[in-house]
């Protein structure tokens, strides 16, 4: 609808190297044409634009990837072109994320003047043998030069760490987070290291070279975390996210919320308009794409109420503020999106909590979520239209 706030994502599919744990669409190239990138990424967003008339854009958000690797005249143009596609929000949030390698931190400034207003930098660890564990190109060193020098050129930054490693203690990942904290940023995304199908680390577990630590003492430092994160006035508002309140990534929020948000570059996803966009992943068929239809879309689902409303609970729930079931419901003509009843038993045994029809995850349950929701969206809602 006309004025209805929408987000931006844009996808930037290229990396130095490529890191063990990493699932993301991303590739290594050993040259990239950037002007032929510019033009196709300025045409996928021209197709959103046309589909998505007078919306108001609330963020931008360029991910990878690795987009710090991006000529800062390219961010620049894409910027002004969704600026001149859409009106903008008073606070328009314009996040990048960057490696702290030296070529990228080089070009801080210039992403800055280009427009960039929050940088979200890749850190991960402030060890360098756990950096060279995840098969970071960076050192913890180059780390703190790239922070400092983001803190003097943006106005907000995050900064991402990874934990629950093989061999990790309560005693040195006290110690990453006290030390996070006391960096001044008024952001943080803390990840625990999760082994996805298909990246090295899988192959390494499937070979009995990589043993993942046992799930009880990762929860241990989920529930540290928590409490340091939060006496520190920094509290979690998504399950691996923390922010001073009012510091929250507004971009991710519109994903939790369940806002409209257009994703273009290869491998983007993007959700507008009740449809789901799926971009080509591999550059190279992105460009042919583009070049052939004047967008990058693979894949365009229209969803059914019951997908939508199914997603929107999922999304939501990772929220600390949790989701507003019974709104959830309503908005996609649904008699019910949970089974109420093993909600309430969730209640009982400390793992949700209510308030009217909003539903939220306790801190154990923070810990369970993909069971929770498994529990309690396992029952197919029935549309109004049959239940009455
Ligand atoms: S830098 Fe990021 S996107 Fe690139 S390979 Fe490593 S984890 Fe993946």
């Amino acid at each position: 609808m006309s004025g209805d706030p929408l987000a931006l994502y844009v996808h930037w599919p290229f990396c130095v190297s490529k890191c063990p744990y990493c699932d993301f669409n991303s590739h290594v190239r050993e040259a990239v044409d950037q002007d032929a990138w510019r033009d196709a990424i300025l045409a996928d967003l021209a197709h959103e634009a046309k589909l998505l008339p007078g919306r108001r854009l609330t963020s931008i958000f360029f991910g990878g990837g690795t987009p710090s690797l991006m000529d800062p005249a390219t961010v620049d143009a894409i910027i002004a072109a969704a600026t001149a596609h859409w009106e903008t929000a008073e606070r328009l949030e314009v996040t990048l994320e960057a490696n702290p390698n030296s070529v990228e931190t080089d070009r801080f400034a210039d992403l800055a003047r280009a427009g960039v207003n929050r940088l979200s930098l890749g850190l991960q660890s402030f060890d360098d043998e756990a950096l060279r564990f995840l098969g970071r190109a960076h050192s913890a060193r180059e780390g703190f030069r790239a922070l400092e020098i983001a803190q003097k050129n943006f106005r907000r930054v995050s900064f991402d760490l990874i934990y629950a490693l093989p061999g990790d203690s309560e005693a040195s990942w006290s110690a990453s987070v006290a030390q996070a904290l006391s960096l001044g940023t008024s952001h943080l995304s803390l990840y625990q290291l999760t082994i996805e199908p298909g990246t090295r680390f899988s192959s390494m577990v499937a070979r009995g070279e990589l043993e993942p630590l046992d799930t009880d003492a990762a929860a241990a430092l989920y529930e540290l975390t928590d409490a340091m994160t939060s006496a520190a006035g920094v509290p979690c508002y998504e399950i691996s996210n923390y922010a001073r309140p009012g510091q929250e990534s507004r971009h991710n929020l519109t994903y939790w919320r369940y806002g409209d948000y257009a994703g273009v570059g290869p491998g983007a996803h993007g959700r507008r308009l009740n449809s789901r966009t799926v971009r080509h992943r591999k550059p190279e068929n992105f460009l042919s794409a583009v070049a052939r239809n004047g967008h990058g879309i693979a894949e365009e689902e229209i969803l059914s109420p019951f997908q939508a409303a199914d997603e929107a609970l999922v999304m939501g729930l990772r929220l600390r503020e949790g989701v507003d079931a019974e709104r959830i419901a309503e908005r996609f003509g649904l008699a019910s999106v949970v089974d109420w009843e093993r909600v309430e038993r969730l209640i009982r045994s400390g793992h949700l909590a209510r308030d009217g029809g909003r539903i939220a995850l306790t801190a154990a349950g923070r810990l369970l979520l993909d069971h929770i929701l498994g529990e309690i969206a396992s029952v197919e809602p029935k549309a109004l239209a049959v239940a009455s």
